[in-house]
């Protein structure tokens, strides 16, 4: 088969950020998933005599793939750890895709490695299935985000609060530069790696300087953040170190959709204080990249020179994150002009759009059904759409001034709203099958749906709320 040959860019410039580190050998790996579209992306076409289950448990490795432990410290839920790591992820190497672009590709579930702490360096197949739901589900709704390559079951046991199949999947990433990365050396007062991170990172990122690079970032997570809000995209866990600086949304361990609307929302089990709730993360992205100009700006003035230089430097990094929420905000106000089907410039969308949400709010509305029946009730047919509210008080108002302003077609709408969503009575059902009895068919088939999300003829299991009660108690967690 065509199997390109893979670069090792990153070790070979930042040989101090990581260790060369191989996988474990997985037992009897067997190959659950793979992604062909993505594979021809990456211009990669297995023929039959090639052995996608070993090459992709780290039994085989593709041609030039030098797997390499990569360093990185991070904020976790607000507390400073110097040394996280790729605990149990390998990073394979980069190859350049069919639009020549270069990408990432890296193991996750692959083993011990130096940076492993108390960690056993393993995945379940539940949670890295989970990965491939979620993160294809929001690459289909045009989110940026991390790819699922394939995933193998490794033959192996891991112990949760269960014995539970092993698995390693295969990621692809743009990169997998994250502030943590930064902070790395930035906590150890290390220059030198620090300014070969930052070099590294603009070429593949952008930037000339230190502060253009941050700006990059900066305006690249305040599309996504903005993106995740329309969608009621809950990450929850927004550390430092799954925060990327190429704008791609990474780590799909505790995340999950809301349904009923309620901005407080928040699903993780070990987020007690709400930290990662659905209304902070812009908040919280502001935060993290605070972090990351503190990181830069020994690149911006040297830290032993003048006061004055390293004041300006402050001013400058200072200006890029009170920058931020304005960003942010835009990029919000345009998904929300699109999802309403306003027209261009100028319209005073917002207030029509904050009211909604309150009425949503009011209502315990469905979030993903509430915005699609918009384009039932512009072709008249209202009832589906009142039928989402508990309290439809103000709704019927509402809709007149919208329909007045509104400029889009029903068509438009749909396509600006999607139907289905990586909903989670629904990844939790495929993944029990997948994980207990062995099922991969309901993950292909809920798959199949995600990967048509404005698609009206989606089949209605995949579309509907979780029946009261058991979203009200959803929690994840992020023992994966
Ligand atoms: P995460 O919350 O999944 O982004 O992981 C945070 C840190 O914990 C990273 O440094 C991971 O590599 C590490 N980690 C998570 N799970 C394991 C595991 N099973 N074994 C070793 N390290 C892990
Ligand atoms: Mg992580």
């Amino acid at each position: 088969m065509p199997l390109p040959t893979l670069t090792s860019r990153f070790a070979d410039e930042l040989p101090q950020a990581g260790v060369p580190w191989p996988p474990a050998t997985a037992p009897a790996p067997r190959l659950l998933f793979w992604n062909a579209e993505l594979a021809a992306e990456l211009g990669l076409q297995p023929g039959p005599g090639d052995d996608l289950a070993a090459l992709f448990s780290g039994n085989a490795l593709l041609p030039g793939s030098k797997p390499f432990a990569q360093a990185y410290a991070g904020h976790q839920f607000g507390g400073f750890s110097p040394s996280l790591g790729d605990g149990r992820a390998l990073l394979l190497g980069e190859c350049v895709d069919t639009q020549g672009r270069l990408r990432d590709l890296a193991f996750k579930g692959s083993g011990r490695t130096p940076f492993s702490r108390g960690g056993d360096g393993k995945a379940a197949v539940g949670p890295m299935l989970r990965e491939v739901l979620v993160s294809e589900g929001l690459h289909a709704l045009g989110v940026p985000c991390t790819r699922a390559l394939a995933v193998v079951a490794t033959g192996d046991e891991v112990i949760r609060e269960q014995v539970l199949p092993g698995a390693v999947l295969t990621r692809v990433a743009s990169s997998h530069l994250r502030v943590g990365s930064f902070q790395y050396f930035a906590a150890r007062g290390d220059l030198d790696n620090l300014r070969r991170l930052a070099i590294h990172a603009m070429a593949r990122h952008g930037g000339a300087d230190a502060l253009e690079l941050l700006r990059g970032v900066a305006q690249r997570q305040a599309r996504l953040i903005a993106q995740w809000m329309n969608l009621g995209f809950i990450h929850g866990v927004m550390n430092t170190d799954n925060m990327t600086l190429s704008g791609e949304s990474i780590d799909f361990g505790p995340c999950a959709f809301m349904e009923a609307y309620d901005p407080a929302t928040k699903f993780s089990s070990i987020d007690h204080q709400g930290r990662y709730a659905y209304r902070n993360q812009p908040l919280i992205a502001r935060w993290n990249l605070a972090r990351l100009a503190e990181s830069l700006l020994p690149l911006l003035a040297d830290p032993d020179g003048p006061q004055a230089d390293m004041d300006a430097a402050v001013a400058q990094v200072t200006e890029v994150i009170d920058a931020f929420p304005a960003w942010y905000d835009t990029a919000l106000r345009e998904g929300q002009r699109v999802k309403l089907g306003l027209p261009a410039p100028g319209a005073a969308h917002a207030p029509l759009a904050d009211e909604w949400l309150a009425l949503l709010q009011q209502g315990e509305a469905d979030f993903t059904l509430a915005w699609r029946r918009l384009a039932d009730a512009l072709e008249g047919q209202e009832a589906a759409l009142h039928s989402l509210f508990m309290d439809s008080t103000g709704l019927a108002p509402w809709l007149q001034r919208w329909r007045a302003a509104c400029t889009a077609s029903p068509a438009e709408l749909r396509a600006a709203n999607p139907l289905v969503i990586p909903r989670n009575h629904r990844v939790e059902e495929a993944l029990s099958a997948a994980s207990d009895d062995g099922d991969l068919r309901p993950t292909e088939q809920l798959l199949a749906a995600l990967r048509q999300p404005f698609d009206e003829g989606a089949d209605a299991r995949y579309t509907q709320p979780a029946p009261v009660g058991q979203a009200a108690g959803y929690r994840t967690f992020c023992g994966t």
